[in-house]
């Protein structure tokens, strides 16, 4: 199995880069963010209790996110190969749970590609999102919150990953190519392929 998280403030371009590297490494893609709009738009009891956080720009509980994650990494024969986790982890206790069900598979985190972009370009990316993705997430008051979210919660994820030795710092400004080429070259450093 190769493994790589895709992590980074909402706004950062994981879904973009995430198609970059399904289509450079043929990995199964996971986005609990898609994963929980789609309960959301299929009227599903979990979409009506994942709605009610996500609207207000707070996470949804460690425990039911993990066993989301859990139940897609079971049912899902595509994602024996590797998987590109885009959005999960979050939290430390999500890092953890990661660890614990990669190791029960006898497989692990490989890479983690953090993209970094101030807030000042997260807010204006995000608005501009806004303007189309018909997301109830992308208003100035929940962009305000998730990168509240973001700076108290995700973000000591990148010292979790750096002690693990797994952290790829990428600048994540430029073209969607340039910060392509910038991943590609770190994974290869760290991973040779
Ligand atoms: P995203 O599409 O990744 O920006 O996720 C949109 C929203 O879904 C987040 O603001 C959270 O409310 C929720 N969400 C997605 N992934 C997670 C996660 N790993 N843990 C908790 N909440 C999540």
């Amino acid at each position: 199995m190769f493994n790589i998280v895709i992590f980074g403030a909402p706004g950062s371009g994981k879904g973009t880069q995430s198609e970059n590297l399904i289509k450079h490494y043929g990995l199964f893609h996971i986005s609990t963010g898609d994963v929980l709009r789609s309960h959301i738009a299929r009227g599903t009891e979990l979409g009506k209790t994942a709605e009610s956080y996500i609207s207000k720009g707070s996470l949804i509980p460690d425990e039911l996110m993990i066993s989301i994650l859990a139940d897609i990494l079971d049912n899902t024969p595509e994602a024996r190969d590797g998987v590109i986790f885009d959005g999960f982890p979050r939290t430390i206790p999500q890092a953890q749970a990661l660890n614990t069900m990669l190791a029960e598979r006898g497989a692990k985190v490989d890479a983690v590609v953090g993209l970094q972009v101030d807030d000042e370009e997260l807010i204006t990316r995000l608005l501009k999102r806004g303007q189309d993705s018909g997301r109830s997430d992308d208003n100035l008051e929940t962009i305000n919150k998730r990168l509240e979210v973001y700076h108290s919660q995700t973000l000591p994820l990148q010292e979790f990953y750096q002690k693990q030795g797994d952290f790829l710092g990428i600048k994540g400004t430029g073209t969607v190519e340039e910060i392509f080429d910038r991943i590609k070259a770190a994974i290869k450093e760290k991973c040779g392929r």
